[in-house]
């Protein structure tokens, strides 16, 4: 793929990345826009997802934030 493109984490089409957005909280997903973000984190089972890919990519989660 090209580096420059990415997938949309929801509905996964596949456009540059300046048409795309970075999920917040792990910043390793991209989304078309909000509605696709609301989407991917409810119905594709990212809300779950976003808290491991945060652990995996080693950023610190804040104190009372620990996952469980
Ligand atoms: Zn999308
Ligand atoms: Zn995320």
């Amino acid at each position: 793929m090209n580096p420059d493109t990415a997938i949309c984490q929801s509905c996964t089409a596949i456009k540059f990345q300046s048409q795309l957005f970075r999920c917040r909280g792990c910043e390793s997903v991209w989304y078309c826009d909000k509605e696709c973000q609301t989407r991917g984190w409810s119905e594709k089972g990212h809300k779950v997802e976003c808290k491991i890919l945060k652990v995996v990519r080693g950023i610190q989660v804040r104190d009372g934030d620990l996952i469980s």
